[in-house]
């Protein structure tokens, strides 16, 4: 089965009880046994649902892993990931990193004495020489977020082999359409399905994607331990937005390209980052990495001034945090979504006071570039 196909067919089967072509949502807590010690696969429903299952597997296909495990949310997902560590253990990650995974790093689990180390991931010589002797994970966002950095997944890969690191991709920006990070040789992949792969707004979701079957089992254990689980209709309602994941991607692609040029062009504009312009830095790695850049872009207004001024005169983008949405929507990283960064380490990762970010909808691209050009004529 080619990508499209899998959206919709890969884990997707009729309810073999009356034969309804969508899975059923099993909104249960628990599942009668025929006699002690003998059930249908399934005892208590934050070890394991139907319908979450169903997802599991469709997530695994998608991003040609073997297994999958789904979260109440991304953040639940990311924690649960990050209990496989051990108190002393020593984490590099991406400077530019969700905004919750440094608060829970800095903030959290620092409290469990793990160490969290933020750096550069975009050039390999950065996370080779932050390594300690304590050092067990790199964990990854490429492009990251706002400002579209681009790390080379199979050289990080690579370098994590040898050293007997864990290696971690948050695949959410590109979605397994755009990029697949296990075919470089990443460990493991960590999703926000709030974003993306549900597309549609309306719920929350985490996803975990991973080939190591010792792994998955101790992720499994920590899933029912932790007990972060997604529910059963939130796994539904993630599937229902999985199967239009391609169409839904091949716009929002397109889209961001028109606005990245129109934006490029803008003399009020002084910074634009998407990885599919030319101009970016990294350009032709993520062209190596990528199958097409994504809806999402940062461009830098210069002040925080100007940047307040355009998001009260946007009218089609909406203001807003969070992302992967069929809609258009705008915010301000720096006070938005990088709140939680101190001020000295947000001008350092280019989360400048002017910088907003778009995460471009599949609307018609000629209403969003006329609505950023109303509104950056005021600015
Ligand atoms: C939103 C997001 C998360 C966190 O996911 P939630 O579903 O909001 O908990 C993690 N990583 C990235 C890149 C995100 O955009």
């Amino acid at each position: 089965m080619r990508f499209s196909t899998k959206a919709i067919h890969a884990a997707i089967e009729p309810d073999p009880t009356y034969g309804s072509i969508m899975t059923p949502i099993h909104l249960t807590s628990t599942y009668v046994q025929e006699e002690l010690g003998k059930n249908k696969g399934y005892e208590y429903a934050r070890v394991s649902n139907p319908t979450r299952t169903v997802l599991e597997r469709q997530i695994a296909a998608l991003e040609g892993g073997k297994e999958g495990l789904a979260f109440g949310s991304g953040m639940a997902a990311i924690s649960t990931l990050f209990a496989l560590l051990k108190s002393g253990d020593h984490v590099i990650a991406s400077r530019n990193v969700y905004g919750g995974v440094y608060r829970l790093g800095k903030h959290v689990l620092k409290n469990f004495d793990l160490d969290f180390e933020f750096v550069d991931t975009t050039d390999l010589d950065h996370v080779k020489k932050s390594v300690k002797p304590n050092t067990r994970m790199v964990y990854v966002e490429t492009p990251t977020n706002p400002t579209m950095e681009i790390t080379d997944l199979a050289a990080v890969a690579k370098f994590c082999r040898t050293k007997g690191f864990i290696s971690v991709v948050d695949n959410t920006f590109a979605t397994p359409y755009l990029q697949s990070p296990l075919a470089f040789g990443i460990d493991i992949i960590v999703h926000s399905a709030t974003k993306y792969l549900n597309g549609h707004s309306d719920m929350l979701g985490g996803l975990i994607v991973l080939n190591d079957s010792k792994v998955t089992e101790q992720l499994r254990f920590l899933q029912k331990s932790i007990g972060g689980i997604m529910s059963p209709f939130e796994a539904w309602m993630c599937l229902r937005g999985i199967k239009t994941l391609v169409v839904r991607m091949d716009r929002h692609n397109r889209n961001a390209i028109d606005v990245a040029a129109f934006l490029n062009k803008h003399r009020k504009v002084r910074k634009v980052n998407y990885p599919g312009l030319v101009s970016h830095p990294q350009h032709r790695l993520a062209t190596k990495q990528m199958r097409g850049f994504g809806g999402m872009i940062a461009f830098d207004l210069g002040t925080l001034e100007k940047a307040k001024s355009l998001l009260k005169r946007v009218k089609l983008c909406s203001l807003a945090e969070s992302l992967g949405g069929v809609e258009t929507l705008i915010s301000h990283p720096a006070t938005m979504t990088h709140a939680s960064i101190p001020a000295e380490e947000r001008k350092k990762i280019g989360v400048t006071d002017g910088l907003v970010r778009l995460s471009v909808g599949i609307e018609d691209v000629e209403d969003i570039i006329a609505d950023l050009k109303q509104a950056l004529a005021g600015v």
